[in-house]
């Protein structure tokens, strides 16, 4: 295996939004200069404006733009950039990319080619793990011309069982089954979805498990064969199959069980010749036996959570690494500290099936504070668009202990304003308060469980909370003793008293 040897100068961020600009903030604090690249629609986002350089690629779909392969190459070589970061989604794990950025002397800042086309294929990923010696969800694969045997598979592991794309990613393509009955159909709608999301309609299925926890281990390796894992994050609190609200430790983690499953990552990390930062997800059972569920080869979206509780910049390890630098640090020096919870904050309706909400953004304030740590691509006048993934922001935060940071989890969605838009602070709010969560004690079920009615709620949705902040700047005008006639009162007044208007408060009528 050759060790890259190149120190990088320049680097070409295939991504936009909260990722391009965590990115971007990773080149800054390491003296290397950020180009950022983008769309007509994107044309005067955040992650534009804070790059040292930026580069128009296409048309807003995603296609002709962040997922043009030749293009951004093209753009990077003109650039003159080092390497090209890919982010999370668009091309983070497609593996002709990665060939494409070698083949013209780029380095991509990620595993090698054929290790993301290996383990980006869950039925390889799954071979690759058993060859580790790790436990598996029990499942089987099957050829898709072979539509006649299908009962007789599924009756083995035994219903209800979950039909998969091989090729899966973002929960396409996933089709829970009960029973035999509805057995050919759920396989053949998975086999068309995941065909017209990923051009490979291979499925297969995996035992159902019941209320198991999601949880999953960072790991990181270099060119130097120092392969090693930073500690779990658990992502358990999700919305049809996808992750929402993630903590590290996770509340069930034991010394014991965190070094097996750390052990586990590792060992399939060597057998897969592994570069870089990836993450080994892991279903545990109630029992806490675990079993590895795929490889996500990149930059997770919730990495955050390990940087808080370990200290380090993930993004600036992954720099090194391509560098052909060894990891700044080893298995016996890394040290968690802490408990840090993130939030992801989306633009979407939690009330209408997490609908995806578009529009622009009116109002925006961050909260902030010990302990908050805000990765947001956005401000008050950026607009939410169809094309690309509905994510706003990631508000994380840090306690000493998880008591400690769920108090300032609490309190910082409590301050969160985002208007114009439908977003999931209430929902993660609702969340971080529940008892389930207070307790440690929730599975990948939890939402459907614990919210029945799908009723979330924050402090600023919630009349009384209202009324009571109505009631506070009330008495601050009146003690001020302004006047509520409109003529008399300020710009910012007079916007406080319209909204408490509209809200329906009286003593803000007009006298
Ligand atoms: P994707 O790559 O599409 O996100 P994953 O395989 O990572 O799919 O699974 C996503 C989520 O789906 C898991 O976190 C878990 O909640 C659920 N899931 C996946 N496989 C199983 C299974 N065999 N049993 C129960 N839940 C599962």
């Amino acid at each position: 295996m050759t060790i890259p040897n190149k120190k990088i100068k320049k680097i070409l961020i295939a991504n936009r939004g909260e990722i391009a600009i965590r990115i971007i903030r990773a080149c800054r604090d390491a003296g290397i200069t950020a180009v950022a690249v983008y769309s007509e629609i994107d044309k005067t986002a955040y992650h534009v404006r804070l790059a040292d350089e930026a580069h128009y690629i296409g048309p807003a779909p995603a296609k002709d733009s962040y997922l043009n392969q030749q293009n951004i190459v093209d753009v990077a070589k003109k650039a003159g950039v080092d390497a090209i970061h890919p982010g999370y989604g668009f091309l983070a794990e497609n593996d002709s990319f990665a060939k494409l950025c070698e083949d013209n002397g780029l380095i991509f800042i990620g595993p090698r080619a054929e290790t993301i086309a290996l383990l980006g294929d869950k039925l390889e990923a799954r071979r690759v793990a058993l060859k580790a010696d790790l436990p598996i969800v029990p499942g089987t694969d099957f050829d898709n011309k072979d539509l006649g045997h299908l009962n007789e598979k599924a009756r083995a592991i035994g219903f209800p069982i979950l039909v998969k794309a091989a090729a899966g990613g973002g929960g396409k393509g996933m089709r829970v089954v009960d029973s035999e009955e509805k057995l050919q159909e759920s396989v053949s709608s998975a086999i068309r979805e995941a065909g017209a999301a990923f051009g490979d309609g291979r499925v297969y299925f995996e035992k159902y498990l019941k209320d198991p926890r999601h949880v999953e281990i960072q790991i990181f390796a270099d060119a130097h064969g120092h392969v090693v894992y930073l500690g779990e994050r658990e992502c358990s609190i999700q919305r049809r199959h996808q992750k929402v609200i993630e903590e590290s430790p996770s509340p069930i983690m034991t010394p014991e069980l965190r070094r097996k499953m750390g052990e586990a990552a590792v060992n399939l990390a060597r057998e897969s010749g592994y570069l870089g930062a990836g993450t080994v997800e892991f279903l545990v059972d109630p029992n806490l036996n675990f079993y590895f569920l795929e490889v996500n080869t990149r930059l997770q979206v919730e990495h955050p959570v390990t940087e808080m509780v370990t200290g380090l910049d993930l993004v600036r390890e992954q720099i090194r690494v391509a560098e052909g630098t060894p990891l700044s640090f080893n298995q016996e020096n890394i040290e968690p500290r802490g408990h840090a919870i993130e939030c992801r904050v989306y633009a979407e309706d939690p009330h209408q099936d997490f609908l995806p909400s578009t529009g622009i953004i009116s109002e925006y304030r961050e909260p902030a504070g010990p302990g908050i740590r805000v990765d947001s691509g956005v401000v008050a006048g950026s607009e939410i668009v169809i094309y690309y993934d509905p994510i706003i922001a990631k508000l994380v935060v840090w306690g000493r202990h998880r008591e400690e940071a769920l108090e300032r989890c609490e309190r910082a969605l409590t301050e969160y304003r985002i208007s114009g838009l439908h977003t999931t602070i209430g929902f993660a709010c609702s969340v971080i308060r529940s008892a389930g969560f207070r307790l440690g004690q929730y599975s990948t079920g939890y939402i459907d469980s614990a919210f029945p009615g799908r009723v979330f709620k924050c402090p600023q949705d919630d009349p009384s909370e209202r009324a009571a902040m109505a009631a506070v700047v009330y008495d601050f005008l009146e003690r001020q003793k302004v006047s509520l006639t409109i003529k008399r009162k300020s710009e910012s007044q007079n916007a406080w008293v319209r909204f408490y208007r509209q809200q329906g408060f009286k003593q803000f009528d007009k006298r």
